[in-house]
């Protein structure tokens, strides 16, 4: 066999996976467990597959202690698509929803809504710079919204929400919160009961591109618009156990193995101490000189997306060759922040990010 020269990857998103998922999935590639057969050529239908995807919602009901009162839903389009999805399944009757605004993600989401209700602006801004989260006693939420929504990890400028709005709080309890999750859903305990809605993208912290994760509350399944399709109907998804088209099968394959190593490796308890780990180490780092800047306010930063930026943006082009060459890829910011990104997903090993700072002191050292 090749040796392996895995590198350490800051994406994003398409992102790094657990080695020992992707390990176990190559020795399982062309027989899954005696079947003559990869999970790729398994029947949706067969008793094969319905064991892997009724084993990944068990594990994923545990991991995140998915009260019985909410629904499972593997389903494809990503977490843009759930821009359209979320309106079109939730606004009933109403014509208006809120959103609160904390970044790009949200602003897409604020966006596309317009083309299903009046989105109304909540709290933030249409533009950035993004660098915190408005306080939820500050929100200005309209008379009966169908919903208030919110993007809890800002994945391009690095702002998450380390508290929820209470909707008791706000007098609004029976206001379901709807809350994209994708870049850091499964990297902390969450208490699912205070959400009427979460959703997320898999490939950041789940598993491969190709699948999204909804979990919704029953009661909120009966408010679809007649224009919504049928395939994204969260009803209609639910009540075919996700296989009313056919699901996105070596992609939920995946993020069942995903859970599995979650897991091993003590649950979100776990996860959540193994990132704020890493985080307190980058960020400390960053905060220790000033040839490095962050801009997000401290109370408001990721654990998951860390932006930061050259004192001397003149050296971008050379940090970015020299982390390459040390095998650190992948640590240009978005285009529409600038600067660069490191993302640190639970599969980043703690190794990883201690690579990062050496780094990050060495072409300061020389550099600075
Ligand atoms: C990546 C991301 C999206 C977009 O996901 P797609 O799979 O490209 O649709 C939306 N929201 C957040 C928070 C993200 O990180």
């Amino acid at each position: 066999m090749l040796a392996l020269s895995r590198v350490f990857n800051f994406s994003a998103g398409p992102a790094v996976l657990p080695e020992e998922v992707l390990r176990q999935a190559a020795a399982e590639m062309l027989d899954w467990h005696g079947s003559g057969m990869s999970v790729m050529e398994m029947s949706h239908r067969g008793k094969e597959f319905t064991g892997i995807i009724a084993q990944a919602e068990a594990d994923l009901r545990e991991l995140l202690a998915v009260p019985a009162n909410y629904k499972i839903l593997f389903m494809q389009g990503g977490a843009i698509a759930e821009n359209a999805i979320i309106p079109m399944n939730l606004l009933g009757a109403r014509k208006v929803a809120d959103y609160v605004v904390t970044g790009s993600w949200s602003v897409k989401s604020f966006k596309e809504a317009k083309k299903y209700c009046t989105p109304h602006l909540a709290a933030g801004a249409l533009q950035g710079p993004f660098l915190a989260v408005p306080p939820a006693p500050t929100f200005d939420l309209s008379a009966d919204p169908a919903y208030l929504f919110i993007c809890t990890n800002e994945t391009i400028d690095g702002v998450e929400f380390h508290e929820l709005p209470d909707m008791r709080a706000l007098g609004r309890p029976d206001l379901p919160l709807v809350a994209d999750l994708s870049s850091h859903i499964l990297s902390r305990p969450i208490d699912v009961s205070r959400y009427g809605l979460i959703f997320g993208g898999a490939q950041k912290n789940i598993g491969p591109a190709g699948l999204t994760l909804v979990i919704v509350r029953d009661d909120l399944l009966d408010r679809a618009l007649p224009i919504c399709p049928s395939a994204f109907e969260f009803k209609t998804v639910a009540e075919h156990g996700s296989m009313y088209n056919t699901p996105p099968t070596y992609a939920i394959y995946i993020a069942g193995l995903v859970f599995q190593w979650l897991k091993r490796q003590g649950g979100l308890p776990a996860m959540e101490a193994r990132n704020i780990a890493k985080a307190e180490l980058l960020y400390g780092y960053l905060d220790s000189t000033d040839f490095y800047q962050t801009h997000v306010e401290k109370a408001f930063r990721s654990r998951m997306n860390v932006p930061f930026f050259l004192r001397d943006e003149s050296l971008n082009e050379d940090f970015l060759s020299g982390a390459k060459a040390a095998g650190l890829l992948q640590l240009k910011g978005h285009k529409s922040v600038g600067g660069m990104r490191a993302s640190i997903y639970n599969a980043m090993s703690i190794e990883g990010v201690q690579a990062l700072v050496t780094y990050l002191k060495e072409f300061e050292r020389t550099h600075g």
